[in-house]
């Protein structure tokens, strides 16, 4: 079916973390004038963390924050329309596909997938209840609210070994709760962590519940071996166990697997021809900003080639 073309833009881009900004960029050097949908989260994760050390070219780090702020920026140098809107629908069955936020409607001749993935919850009794009482997924937006507290963080990976590190600052103790008897994180995040006194490590341990009536008091924690449960005295408990992909909007529509969607490495190209997709939301093994960044980069390259296949 032919649809109208009043508002119909050569790139529509989704997401506005580092596989958004660097497909926005490269789109928009490319003559595309890109439109950005930056989404609920815009900036992506990297707005969540301190200090990026590992984005080449910040030799002295980078605060999270800052590093997206100058994405955005360069983006908006070169023409990237970016708008304060997150998409709610999409139509991919016919091109140009639909894009929707709310009531606003555009046209996209493609679409550059780059949602990103969101934290995942252990989904434990007192976690949803206490959640902005003391749960958090964010130590960098909470850790400052919980000076002079002991504190839990769950998970082994990068993200519980920094965020344990972080809050240090502010914590009496921090007690890292792991389901397995060694980490995931990298070695040296892991070696920072040892060395620092205020961190303790409990081993093949789960959460079994977040204790406290209008603010986090404990934490239960059972022994996967032996089955048996302690309460921790706790202020707060950071969740660090990973992110689940932002995918809800294109299910039926684009082919995924286990929620991320599937591309035809080494493009971007997704099972729909215009569509593409990058970032987290692609990603299951690297996840890091550069990785992200490259394949926004791969993104905006596919799409050009794609519209200049078409005469576009
Ligand atoms: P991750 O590497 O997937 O680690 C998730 C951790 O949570 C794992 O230790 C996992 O246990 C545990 N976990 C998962 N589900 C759980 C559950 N239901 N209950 C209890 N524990 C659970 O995730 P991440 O730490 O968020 O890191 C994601 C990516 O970002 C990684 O590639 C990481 O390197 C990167 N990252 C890098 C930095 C940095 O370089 N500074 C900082 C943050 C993140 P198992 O180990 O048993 O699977």
């Amino acid at each position: 079916m032919e649809r109208s073309v009043a508002d119909e833009r050569n790139v529509v881009i989704l997401g506005s973390g580092p596989a958004g900004l660097t497909a926005a960029l490269y789109a928009a050097r490319a003559n595309l004038r890109p439109l950005v949908l930056k989404g609920v989260d815009a900036g992506g994760q990297l707005m969540l963390t301190t200090e990026v050390e590992n984005f080449p070219g910040f030799p002295d780090a980078i605060l999270g924050p800052d590093l997206m702020e100058r994405m955005e920026k360069q983006a908006g140098r070169f023409e990237a329309e970016l708008l304060h809107q997150a998409a709610t629908r999409v139509d991919l069955s016919g091109r140009p596909f639909g894009v929707w936020a709310g009531d606003e409607e555009w046209r996209a001749r493609t679409l550059i997938v780059a949602t990103g993935a969101s934290a995942k919850w252990l989904g434990v009794p007192g976690e949803d209840r206490l959640r902005g009482r003391g749960v958090s997924s964010c130590a960098t937006c909470d850790g400052f609210f919980f000076r002079g507290e002991p504190l839990v963080v769950v998970g082994g990976g990068d993200s519980a070994v920094e965020e344990a590190i972080f809050l240090t600052r502010f914590a009496t103790k921090v007690t890292v709760v792991h389901r397995r008897g060694e980490l995931r994180a990298s070695k040296i995040m892991q070696d920072r962590a040892f060395a620092n006194e205020k961190i303790d490590f409990v081993w093949n341990t789960v959460v079994d519940e977040v204790l406290g009536d209008g603010a986090v008091q404990a934490v239960r924690v059972k022994d996967v071996t032996s089955g048996a449960t302690t309460d921790i005295p706790s202020a707060g408990m950071f969740v660090a166990i990973g992110h689940t992909p932002n995918t809800s909007l294109f299910e039926g529509q684009l082919e995924m697997a286990e929620g991320f969607i599937v591309v035809e490495e080494p493009t971007t190209r997704t099972s729909v021809p215009g569509a593409f997709g990058a970032g987290d939301v692609v990603d299951v093994i690297y996840r890091q900003a550069i990785t992200a960044a490259g394949m926004g980069c791969k993104a905006a390259m596919d799409a050009e080639r794609f519209l200049e296949a078409e005469g576009h």
